[in-house]
């Protein structure tokens, strides 16, 4: 292959692009984990994950990556043969479901329109019929990474509270946390599962998993067969004292660090760029689906996710061929069309450490790589994003 020059565009929904200050601050010599130089450490970036999450409740970290965090939040709360409802509506929460049936739950899979994700509606009939309240938890994934439809957490808990329903309610947050707005608190979520590699900017391999009064309730009953994930030995209280195991301290360097830089950009407008830039990118894909070209999967803008764009290009055409060319010929990295929708679509993920030219760069990327494919689009997808951004930049200005 040819020899490529410059920087890498990396615009996969996960990993994102680690920014060199959080590089930097890991490059330092390893400490005693189970000193007070790491201790204060752990604490400080336990209480900045409280602020993300914005919960007063435990949040745990460990090794592991977000499948890991995946089926601590299962095993910690549940027992074998516990019914389970999982919202399931494209690639990740249809695999959140199927870990839940290998580990032995009796998993009942509510599916819903890809384009359109979790139905409310039918979430709360299916619980007001639960009479003998079997179901011990409701499973939601946030933001569907594999189709970019960001699910209404809000709507989902007005549904089990009309039900009133008192299963536990289970979010999975890896690829909305620091992206878009999440309130584990104030939405009354029992369990939440996050990971490093998305929003928090960090390398894969860290996950968190925070829980409610509710769920460390649920824990001293829960039967499932547990060891590493156990909660309650890393436990005093509601923090966390101990690690299963060495703890991932250079891991804790980063998540130091991109605390740090959410808190100096601030949260709220760490939100704001997420969606100038989402913005930016759909204004793009609206352009491109001239002349029958591609189009949004998302197909309701209620639904539209901030951190990652699926684009679905026309029958008859291949979306891998634009995602490998992209990387091939621009070194662009985009992300993959996921079980049934490989080849249908390719990702264009946006959340993390990114700004105006980079996402244009890549939009660009995709622009050129669409006519070397030969899928038909309408032109000027990169103008249409220039524009959307310099109506923010301005009235940023004003
Ligand atoms: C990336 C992702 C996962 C999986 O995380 P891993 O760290 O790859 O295990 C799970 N759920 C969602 C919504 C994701 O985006």
């Amino acid at each position: 292959m040819a020899v490529i020059r410059g920087r890498q565009f990396f615009q996969n929904p996960g990993p994102t692009n680690i920014p060199d200050r959080i590089l930097r601050a890991m490059d330092r010599s390893v400490l005693d984990f189970n000193g007070p130089e790491f201790r204060a450490i752990a604490e400080r970036c336990t209480d900045g994950l409280k602020r993300v999450f914005k919960t007063e409740h435990a949040v745990l970290s460990y090794a592991a990556s977000g499948h890991g965090a995946w089926e601590a939040a299962l095993v910690n709360v549940l027992s074998p043969g516990d019914k389970v409802l999982a919202l399931e509506s494209g690639y990740f929460s249809g695999g959140w479901a199927k870990l839940g049936g290998v580990l032995g739950l009796e998993v009942e899979v509510l599916s819903t329109d890809w384009r359109r994700g979790a139905d409310a509606g039918a979430v709360e009939a299916r619980l007001a019929a639960d009479r003998a309240r079997d179901i011990k938890a409701v499973l939601l994934v946030h933001n569907e990474t594999s189709t970019g439809v960001a699910n209404r957490v809000t709507e989902v808990r007005h549904a089990l509270d009309r039900a009133d329903h008192p299963a536990l309610f289970m979010v999975d947050v890896i690829s909305s946390l620091a992206s878009f707005d999440f309130r584990m608190d104030e939405w009354r979520v029992d369990v939440v599962v996050g990971g490093s590699q998305k929003g928090l900017m960090l390398p894969s391999g860290m996950s968190y998993t925070a829980a409610s009064a509710k769920a460390l309730k649920a824990v001293e009953h829960a039967a499932m067969p547990r060891g590493y994930w156990d909660w309650r030995p890393l436990l005093a209280g509601t923090r966390q004292a101990r690690f299963p195991g060495t703890a991932p301290v250079h891991f804790f360097f980063g998540l130091q660090e991109a605390l740090t830089m959410l808190e100096e950009e601030g949260l709220d407008q760490v939100f704001a760029r997420h969606h100038k830039l989402a913005e930016a990118t759909r204004a793009a894909v609206r352009a491109w689906q001239q002349n029958d070209g591609p189009q949004l999967f998302a197909a309701d803008p209620r639904v539209y996710s901030d951190s990652v764009t699926s684009v679905l290009v026309p029958e008859g055409h291949d979306a891998e061929a634009v995602r490998r060319l992209a990387y091939e010929r621009f070194n662009v990295q985009l992300g993959t069309g996921l079980g049934p929708l490989a080849g249908r679509v390719f990702r264009i993920g946006h959340m993390g450490d990114l700004n105006e030219p980079m996402l244009l760069g890549a939009l660009a990327a995709v622009e050129m790589a669409m006519e070397l494919v030969g899928v038909p689009h309408g032109k000027g997808g990169v103008a249409a994003a220039m524009a959307s951004l310099t109506a923010v930049a301005r009235q940023a200005a004003a």
